[in-house]
C-alpha cells in the first residue's frame, strides 16, 4: 500500500504523539517519572483518542479534520504545559514557605530541586504538530493541483476556438449553399440570344457572345 508524503507526515504525526502520551513529562522525587497518561487525568485519555484519531486519519488519507485533532491533541499538551509549570512552581513556593524554619527543609527543598521536566513534551508539541503539517501540506498540494488546472483552461481556449472555426465553417458552407442555390435562381433565367443563340441571362443588356445590343424585355 502506497502512502502519500502528507500521509506519511500525517502516520509519524499519530505515532509521536501516541509514543509522547507514554512517555515521562516530569520525573519527581519518590514517585518518580510520569507520563500523560500514567498521571491518570483525562487528558491523557483524549490525548489518546486523539492520537488513534490521527492515525485513522493519516492511514485512510482523509487528511483535512487532521487540522482539528492537531490543533486540539497541540492545544492541550500546551495547556498541560502550562499548567504543569504553574503547578511546579506553587509547589515549590508552598514548600519552601512551609518549611521555612523546619530543620527538614532544606531536605524538602533538595528534594524538590530534583523534579524534572522531561522529554515526553518534545514528543507531544511535534506530533501535535505533525498532525496540523500534515492537514495544511494537502492545501499546498490542492494549490499545486489548482495550477495544473491552468494547461486544462488553455486547452479549453484551442477547444473553442476549434468550435467557433467550425461554426464559421458550417456558415461559409451554408452561405455557399445559399449562394449556389441564388446562382441556380439566376440559371433558370437564361435565355439564347436572337443574334447568336448563345446562353445569356435574361437580364443582359449586351450579349457577351456576340456583343449584340439586347433590348430588356
Ligand atoms: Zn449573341
Amino acid at each position: 500500500m502506497d502512502f502519500t508524503k502528507q500521509q506519511l507526515i500525517g502516520l509519524t504525526g499519530g505515532a509521536v504523539l501516541l509514543l509522547g502520551i507514554f512517555l515521562p513529562i516530569v520525573s519527581m522525587p519518590i514517585v518518580g517519572s510520569v507520563s500523560i497518561f500514567s498521571s491518570g487525568r483525562i487528558d491523557g485519555y483524549v490525548l489518546l483518542g486523539l492520537a488513534i484519531i490521527g492515525l485513522i486519519l493519516s492511514f485512510t488519507n482523509n487528511l483535512k479534520p487532521l487540522r482539528l485533532v492537531g490543533g486540539v491533541s497541540l492545544l492541550i499538551v500546551v495547556i498541560d504545559f502550562i499548567y504543569l509549570l504553574y503547578k511546579l512552581k506553587s509547589i515549590k513556593g508552598d514548600v519552601s514557605e512551609k518549611l521555612q524554619g523546619n530543620p527538614f527543609g532544606g531536605m524538602a527543598e533538595a528534594m524538590m530541586s530534583t523534579v524534572q521536566i522531561q522529554y515526553g513534551w518534545v514528543f507531544l508539541f511535534i506530533g501535535g504538530a505533525l498532525l496540523i503539517y500534515a492537514a495544511f501540506a494537502v492545501d499546498s498540494t490542492n494549490q499545486s493541483e489548482r495550477v495544473y488546472e491552468s494547461p486544462d483552461i488553455a486547452i479549453d481556449i484551442p477547444k473553442s476556438t476549434k468550435t467557433k472555426l467550425v461554426a464559421t465553417d458550417m456558415f461559409a458552407h451554408n452561405a455557399g449553399v445559399k449562394a449556389k442555390s441564388e446562382e441556380k435562381v439566376d440559371d433558370v433565367e437564361f435565355k439564347a440570344c436572337p443574334f447568336c443563340a448563345e446562353q445569356i441571362r435574361v437580364s443582359a443588356i449586351k450579349c457577351k457572345h456576340c456583343g449584340s445590343m439586347l433590348e430588356s424585355n
